[in-house]
């Protein structure tokens, strides 16, 4: 069962319904519901369309929203060995649990720090401080890793017509500007300058426009699901879009996708099955 505190203290901070209030209305003693709110007890599950009813939602929208807290939770926990945030390398989990839970940092620079993992995930955190100070530190750039891997399928996808998507790429007239096509380095400096690290995704702000400083941001994932929580995102090729944008933008069966996705198919096979389908 799901975890709900967290979704009722939000849903009473909403909607003003004090806990005496819910109670009554449920015909349950004010002790037990508070028991739902600070974790201790879950409720009844015949109780839940009761629930949902004195806050005018669903049921489904009761548990679906525990679910992406679950899911925030689960995300917390992920081991980042070794991932990279701007100019911070996680080197080892530290204290705390959900979403408490701390990492010590490498910093480019030399220094240790410590780090929340959702500052890490979600870009507030970059380096250990010496990027306010403006030292920028020189330091050698590897061909390898995500960040590399994002380059290559981003050029690819833009000069070599024979892989599937060229056609609503490179085929569309998207281009790279020179700076990152010619520079595997300028395309990192600009990435790490720009607050990238290995839980975003490159994504355009302009769709039909190309790949350059000025198009480009870094996202993340979760954080847009959170904002628009009737939307599907999905990773592609370290891009991230909504089911119908990729449908739209691939000429895919959006109908067909969803299905695969709902099912378990992960999201790269099954638009790759959607491009197929359609001869690409
Ligand atoms: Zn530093």
């Amino acid at each position: 069962m799901v975890d709900l505190s967290f979704n009722l203290r939000k849903l009473k901070k909403e909607s003003g319904i004090t806990l005496k209030e819910l109670a009554e209305r449920i015909g349950m003693k004010q002790n037990t519901v508070s028991n739902w709110f600070t974790g201790k007890r879950q409720p009844r599950i015949e109780l839940l369309p009761q629930i949902a009813k004195v806050y005018g939602i669903t049921v489904d929208e009761l548990l679906k929203e525990a679910d992406e807290i679950q899911e925030y939770t689960q995300k917390c926990d992920t081991d980042i060995c070794g991932q990279r945030f701007g100019r911070l390398v996680a080197i080892r989990r530290s204290s705390g649990v959900k979403s408490k839970v701390k990492w010590f940092c490498k910093c480019d620079c030399g220094n240790e720090t410590e780090v929340l993992i959702t500052s890490l995930m979600c870009g507030n955190t970059r380096s250990c401080g010496c990027l306010r100070q403006g030292t920028k530190q020189g330091h050698k750039i590897r061909h390898e890793g995500r960040l590399y891997k994002i380059w290559k399928a981003m050029r690819t996808r833009i000069t070599n017509p024979n892989t599937s998507c060229f056609e609503y790429y490179g085929g569309r007239g998207i281009e790279i500007c020179d700076e990152w096509t010619e520079s595997y380095e300028a395309f990192h400096d600009w990435a790490i300058d720009n607050g990238y690290s290995d839980a975003l995704q490159i994504d355009r702000i302009n769709v039909d426009k190309g790949y350059s400083p000025n198009n480009c941001r870094w996202v993340n994932a979760f954080v847009q699901m959170n904002n628009t929580r009737r939307n599907h995102y999905i990773e592609y090729n370290g891009e991230i879009r909504t089911v119908s944008e990729w449908a739209r933008e691939l000429g895919i069966n959006r109908t067909t996708l969803n299905y695969r996705i709902n099912n378990g198919v992960p999201p790269d096979i099954a638009i790759e099955k959607g491009l197929q389908s359609i001869g690409k």
